[in-house]
């Protein structure tokens, strides 16, 4: 069964862009239906420190498919670029959600639509 990792970020919580969401509460509902193997918030995964936590977290190859529901999906694909080299991660399985200006239910239902059902 595929390993499958989310990652949460949000402009350092104080971009206008995601003030309509809890960012804590899409996390939990998505933990809640264990619909990913593992969730974490990072608060801006385009910042050097960023990119050493992506790059760290992925080189176990412990991670099949990873979700970022974040900013726009193609700045996230430029923005993460060097950290998935870095670590040997396939781009083909980096799946990025654009959350921007949704309140939590539509943030929430944004990722389920990417992530897709528990395995059985
Ligand atoms: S990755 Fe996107 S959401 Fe995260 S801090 Fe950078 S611009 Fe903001």
């Amino acid at each position: 069964m595929a390993n499958k990792g989310l990652l949460l970020c949000v402009c350092q919580g104080n971009c206008p862009s995601f003030q309509k969401m809890n960012i804590f509460d899409v996390g939990n509902a998505i933990r809640r239906e264990k619909l990913v193997d593992y969730m974490a918030i990072h608060p801006q995964l385009c910042a050097t420190d960023g990119d050493r936590f992506l790059s760290t977290l992925l080189k176990g190859e412990s991670t099949d498919e990873l979700y970022v529901a974040a900013c726009d999906p193609t700045m996230q694909t430029k923005m993460f670029r060097d950290a998935f080299a870095e670590s040997k991660f396939g781009t083909d399985h980096f799946h990025g959600v654009e959350i921007r200006n949704m309140d939590t239910a539509e943030a929430v239902d944004a990722i389920k639509k990417t992530v897709g059902p528990k395995a059985p």
